[in-house]
């Protein structure tokens, strides 16, 4: 009998995707979207019925699925050829969806805590458009309590005017979706707006004095270059916003790009691999930092954290409700997960028939849940494992104890006391490590 002590097998490495193939890259949510069915819709109307947790926050998500151009990277339900009839036709649609909501036990006499107008691109919409929208709202479910009304904006559409109202109507969090500052590369990328009005904008913008401007980027735009990639960031810390977003590049089966290349029978898209745009979010991280920012999210660097909250994105990964109207939007009450119908004539039709134009459903179970607001925290960076003791019961050391290990022993993550971490390497592919944290039925299936 051999007296040696086993050498333990080396420790593999990641397995590491080199190029960008099709597929969902990015984590919202869990259990994946494609687990969440029609005949599961009925748990929604069940959790309607209930009086909500107490203390939970509601936010509201309104989905406005019209654009300028689709850009060729996009997966969003979005529509370039509404007339105005049609968007008043929408925007009433939601109106009479929140009514519907407004009256149920789970939601009735709330005040919500924050309200996301997501897209599409808000900002198309005209200033009458926006102050009955806005005011429908408000009406229905006062925004005395609200913390923040984010909304995301094309910088092409924004006149002085419409800035203007938008301020007015008490917009906290604009988001500005300039992802690259080269005409060139927003144009081969279908973007609507070119980089001049990145520049009008913002000014303008400012001189409103928004409590919060947000840039968003995107790393890996089809042609993108190290060149022009720092160019852009830059250009970024010039302009000096309050919070900066970056997103990598992914190629959704339902782009315009994924057609091309299935057309072309190709399977590797015509952007920088995964490796790259790690590389590039890196050297913005790094940059930003270097002149004060703070990095917040695998995703997010703040000028001032102390003033500088995103309330939309802490409150959601924390459990709250988000009462979701419009086309195609996702939401999430009284734990039941919940899409609307994704086309616009049956959704119009259906809320104009009094009805909620509820999709698909799916209810996680406690062990579903814990694994929800777990991956969406980690996306942070670090979380507490306190927070989950107190909310869930288990201790997350223990009921995660192999997926943690996995990434302390690939070098990604650390446990010291209360704190989870993970270091920037791990950060910046944080999605594609969560899957460790799956059930094994949701591990390598389609996400969406
Ligand atoms: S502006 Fe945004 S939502 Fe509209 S097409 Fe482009 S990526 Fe999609």
């Amino acid at each position: 009998m051999s007296t040696t002590t086993p050498t333990p097998p080396p420790v593999t490495a990641p397995p590491l995707e080199k190029q960008t193939t099709v597929g969902n890259y990015f984590v919202s949510n869990y259990p994946p979207f494609s687990f969440w069915k029609q005949e599961d819709v009925g748990d929604l109307y069940a959790a309607l019925e209930r009086p909500s947790r107490p203390g939970n926050p509601l936010g509201i998500y309104l989905h406005i699925p019209f654009c300028r151009k689709r850009c060729h990277f996009c997966y969003f339900r979005v529509y370039t050829d509404k007339d105005s009839a049609a968007i008043k036709a929408y925007i009433d649609a939601t109106l009479k969806e929140l009514a519907i909501y407004a009256n149920k036990p789970a939601i009735r006499g709330r005040k919500p805590n924050f309200v996301y107008f997501g897209g599409g691109t808000p900002s198309y919409l005209s200033v009458d458009q926006l102050k009955h929208l806005f005011g429908g709202m408000k009406a229905l479910l006062p925004w005395d309590d609200i913390e923040e009304v984010a909304f995301e904006a094309e910088p092409g559409t924004l006149t002085d005017h419409k800035l203007k109202a938008i301020r007015e109507l008490g917009v906290t969090r604009l988001s500005l979706g300039v992802e690259n500052f080269d005409d060139h590369i927003l144009e081969i990328n279908g973007r609507a707006h070119h980089s001049k009005e990145i520049a009008r904008a913002y000014g303008y913008a400012r001189e409103l004095d928004f409590p919060q401007i947000n840039i968003d980027l995107i790393a890996g735009m089809v042609e993108e270059t190290e060149a022009n990639w720092q160019d852009c960031i830059r250009k970024t810390i010039a302009m000096s916003p309050d919070s900066v977003t970056i997103y990598e590049m992914e190629i959704p089966y339902n782009t315009t790009i994924y057609k091309q290349m299935k057309a072309e029978g190709k399977l590797v898209a015509p952007v920088a691999d995964w490796e790259t745009k790690r590389g590039w979010v890196n050297y913005a991280f790094n940059e930003l930092e270097k002149v004060g920012y703070t990095i917040t999210s695998a995703y997010t660097a703040v000028k001032n954290p102390q003033r500088t909250k995103f309330i939309y994105r802490d409150r959601l990964w924390a459990g709250a409700d988000l009462l979701s109207l419009g086309v195609a939007s996702f939401g999430h009450i009284n734990g039941t997960h919940y899409q609307n119908h994704h086309d616009f004539d049956p959704y119009v039709a259906r809320v104009q028939a009094g009805e909620l134009p509820i999709h698909r459903a799916l209810t996680p179970n406690d062990d579903e849940r814990l694994i929800r607001e777990f991956v969406l925290q980690l996306k942070l960076g670090h979380l507490s494992r306190d927070y989950f003791k107190k909310k869930f019961g288990p201790d997350p050391a223990e009921r995660f104890a192999v997926p943690l290990q996995t990434l302390k022993d690939w070098g990604f993550l650390t446990i010291d006391g209360d704190a989870i971490r993970l270091n920037r390497e791990g950060l910046l592919q944080v999605d594609r490590l969560l899957h460790e944290f799956f059930l094994p039925q949701h591990k390598n299936v389609r996400y969406a």
